[in-house]
C-alpha cells in the first residue's frame, strides 16, 4: 500500500511540474505582446527592449539601440541603416 501511494505522489509532483513548465513559457508564447516591446537595432541587427534602449527619432520613425555606440553610429549616417 505504502509503494502505491508513493506511485500516485511522483504522478502528481511529475503532473505538478508540466503545468508550472507549460506556464512557464506560456507569456512568451503569445504572439504580439513582444513585438510591441521589442525594436530591432538597425545597427548592430540585436533585439532590443524600447523601454530600456536608447532611441533616435529620424524621418518621423522611432529607432531603438544596443547602446550609445550604436546610436551614434546611426546619427553618423542614418540613411545607411534606415533600410535594415
Ligand atoms: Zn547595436
Amino acid at each position: 500500500m505504502k509503494k502505491y501511494i508513493i506511485a500516485v505522489g511522483a504522478v502528481l509532483l511529475l503532473a505538478i511540474g508540466l503545468v508550472w513548465l507549460i506556464m512557464q513559457k506560456e507569456p512568451s508564447s503569445i504572439s504580439g505582446s513582444r513585438e510591441v516591446a521589442m525594436a530591432k537595432d538597425p545597427v548592430c541587427g540585436m533585439e532590443v527592449s524600447k523601454k530600456d534602449s536608447p532611441s533616435a527619432v529620424h524621418m518621423g520613425k522611432t529607432f531603438y539601440f544596443k547602446s550609445e555606440a550604436c546610436k551614434a553610429r546611426f546619427n553618423e549616417n542614418p540613411m545607411k541603416y534606415m533600410n535594415n
